[in-house]
């Protein structure tokens, strides 16, 4: 008797499906950097675990031993992070409380059968209950949380969507799914994004269209794109991005490419200044596809000409949103800032994190300069 045949099953993550779809032939590179994040991850759910468990909303006389036992059962790591990992286990037990009134799922793992050939699988990191409804009956509003590690500036549209559209596939008395991320590091929260059920359909039949095209390919092809970074064929590929081939593997390689960056600056600003002497009495040319020289600005720029009192009662008058348009220059206040936080009017706050450089100021000149500042 002949076996009946049955097609193939792929079973395919939210994060291969996302690259898969940019490039058929991307392979996830296994790095530390991604073992970090396991284990960070591990720790969250543990943690959160340990304040359900003893009916606390925060539990830090346990955050060593956790974050002691995340890190020992985590392959891959580069044993040489572990005070960061602790002092990030720390701080996320500081800033994140457990939500013990609401929590209903920590690293949920959702599948998903779609046809007889593909098995979908994300694992959310937190499932809360959203509609404030009867806890013996099914949950008809959700909210995810994905706790990110990275602070890469990422685009995280399609996990929201992918996350959102399998819970309300998978749980038919949801009505809503809203999905926020969370960036552990700057204890900064996105804004929730709402799905409705069927709002989402039409692009997760796109999607599956896509997917399935992908994995039936014969002999595909890279075509370079948004997955490269991640990808672990980067090094050696002909298609991979040019940033994606320049992405150091370790410190020691971030070093140099570091130094090489602040050489490439001053040679662009010693250019700059050489170009800027000569065409100081010359008139701008075209060179290379661009205007070159001392260009006059393109458009002429707005003058307010009227006192900012004034202007402020025009645009009132006229129904435009004047607090909108006149903004204080706090550079302008900034000698009397801390007057102005003591009478209520103003606030001291550090923006997100980002990627950037500056000159290194040791710990004891620092405090010297709050002194002299706070005299
Ligand atoms: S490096 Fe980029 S183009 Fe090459 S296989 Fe990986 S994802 Fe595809």
């Amino acid at each position: 008797m002949i076996a009946e045949q049955r097609p193939l099953r792929h079973v395919i993550r939210r994060s291969l499906a996302e690259n898969l779809l940019t490039c058929p032939t991307f392979v996830r590179e296994d790095n530390e950097v991604l073992a970090f994040g396991q284990a960070a991850h591990s720790f969250f759910a543990a943690y959160f675990l340990q304040c359900r468990a003893a009916n606390e909303e925060t539990r830090l006389t346990d955050v060593t031993r956790l974050a002691g036992e995340a890190w020992a059962r985590t392959h891959g790591l580069q044993q040489g992070r572990f005070a960061e990992f602790m002092q990030l286990c720390e701080f996320f037990a500081l800033t994140w409380e457990a939500g013990l009134e609401t929590l209903s799922h920590l690293e949920h793992t959702e599948t998903l059968e779609v046809g007889e050939d593909l098995l979908l699988t994300a694992t959310m990191d937190r499932i809360d209950r959203a509609d404030q409804g009867d806890p013996d009956d099914p949950p008809s509003r959700e909210l995810i949380t994905d706790f990110k590690t990275e602070r890469a500036e990422l685009d995280h549209d399609f996990q929201m969507r992918w996350y959102a559209q399998q819970r309300l596939l998978g749980s038919p008395a949801l009505s809503e799914v809203g999905v926020r991320i969370a960036w552990v590091r700057d204890a900064f929260l996105s804004d929730t994004v709402w799905y409705r059920r069927g709002e989402l359909d039409f692009w997760w039949k796109t999607m599956l269209a896509g997917l399935r095209d992908r994995l039936a390919q014969p002999d595909p092809q890279p075509v370079g794109g948004p997955s490269c970074p991640d990808c672990a064929k980067r090094f050696s590929c002909g298609k991979a991005t040019a940033v994606a081939r320049e992405i150091p593997e370790d410190e020691a390689q971030a070093d140099e490419l570091f130094q090489d960056l602040l050489r490439l600056e001053e040679a662009r600003e010693v250019r700059h200044a050489g170009l800027k002497h000569f065409y100081g009495d010359r008139q701008p040319r075209v060179v290379h596809g661009h205007e070159l020289g001392y260009l006059t600005p393109r458009e002429a720029r707005l003058v307010i000409t009227a006192a900012p009192l004034e202007l402020h009662k025009w645009l009132k008058r006229h129904h435009y949103d004047a607090d909108a348009a006149l903004k204080v220059d706090s550079s302008a206040v900034a000698p009397v800032q801390h007057k102005l936080v003591e009478a209520g009017l103003a606030k001291h706050e550090f923006s997100k994190a980002g990627f950037r450089w500056r000159k290194f100021v040791a710990e004891r000149k620092k405090v010297r300069k709050h002194e002299e500042e706070a005299q």
